[in-house]
């Protein structure tokens, strides 16, 4: 029996030591990664409901690795695991601020650009310091920052992450809260954030033509952000239908397939300046 233990627990070692392994193994090539510049800025436009005309523009990150395109559905978390998340999104705040300011000494035109933020570099003093360097340096373009979070974010410590964004949003920052309506938090809750958009999920957006809950759902939403002075807008648009609906409701601002995909950089620009 006793043989028997023993072999359970040198084969459970054998696994957490693989495991181990593993995790060393990816957190390597995801240092490496990041020191070879192959996170990059991907950009999916945003349009007017009305006039649908780009208001602006998400940043989603991309993995270049080896001439192959990967998502970050595949890296986040990992990313997020071995606290290299807050370096490569200060890159890309550092980044967006040197193209903004470069195009402006250009007298080329700028859009706002919405930036994801994970709830773990929220919290770190060491993020939080860099941001707020770049920002500070950079206060004409505050204004053209939009920061993307998550209702997670305010879980832990509601007052800390609450006066946290009210400090940021004196800089000029905005905040949108995304993923909207998927989380936890009532709307007694959300009237009390220092936001300025709400975002849409994309599963209200993909059953709001078929679901009269959702299609309710949605107009509360809209109701509840007209309330507060909260502009609105849904992700996820990918037909006619849900763009008619949507305008109906007058949801101000649309993102999706429908529009414009998730483009590269310089494809992006592009497509602004000649539009
Ligand atoms: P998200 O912020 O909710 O971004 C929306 C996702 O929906 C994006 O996926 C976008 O490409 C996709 N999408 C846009 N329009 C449509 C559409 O019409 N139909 C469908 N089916 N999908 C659409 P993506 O680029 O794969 O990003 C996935 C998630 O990764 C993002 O979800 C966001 O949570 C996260 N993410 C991306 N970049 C960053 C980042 O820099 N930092 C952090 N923390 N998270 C990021
Ligand atoms: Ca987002
Ligand atoms: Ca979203
Ligand atoms: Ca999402």
């Amino acid at each position: 029996e006793g043989q028997q233990l023993n072999k359970k627990i040198n084969f459970f070692d054998k696994f957490q030591e693989e495991k181990l392994v593993h995790s060393f193994n990816i957190f390597k090539k995801l240092h490496e990664a990041f020191k070879n510049n192959e996170f990059v800025p991907f950009f999916q436009p945003y349009v007017d409901s009305k006039t649908l005309s780009i208001e602006g523009a998400e940043l989603l990150l991309r993995w270049q690795k080896d001439g192959e395109i990967i998502p970050p559905g595949k890296f986040i978390h990992v990313l997020e695991h071995s606290h290299l998340i807050g370096d490569v999104e200060i890159k890309m705040v550092e980044h967006v601020l040197e193209v903004l300011n470069n195009r402006l000494s250009k007298k080329l035109k700028i859009v706002p650009i919405s930036i994801n933020i994970s709830p773990l570099s929220f919290s770190s003093d060491v993020f939080l310091e860099k941001f707020n360097t770049l920002l500070s340096s950079n206060k004409n373009l505050a204004k053209y920052i939009i920061i993307e979070i998550v209702e997670r974010l305010f879980i832990n410590d509601f007052e800390k992450m609450n006066n946290l964004l009210t400090s940021l949003k004196e800089l000029g920052i905005q905040f949108s809260l995304d993923d909207f309506g998927t989380g936890y938090s009532s709307l007694n809750y959300i009237s009390n954030l220092p936001i300025d958009k709400i975002k849409i999920d994309i599963t209200f957006t993909r059953n709001i033509e078929f679901d009269k809950k959702v299609l309710s759902l949605v107009k509360t939403i809209k109701s509840f952000a007209d309330e507060l002075g909260l502009k609105t807008i849904a992700e996820g648009v990918e037909n006619e239908n849900q763009l008619n609906i949507l305008k109906r409701l007058k949801i101000n601002q649309l993102q999706g397939y429908l529009f414009y995909k998730p483009m590269d950089e310089i494809s992006f620009w592009n497509l602004f300046d000649s539009y």
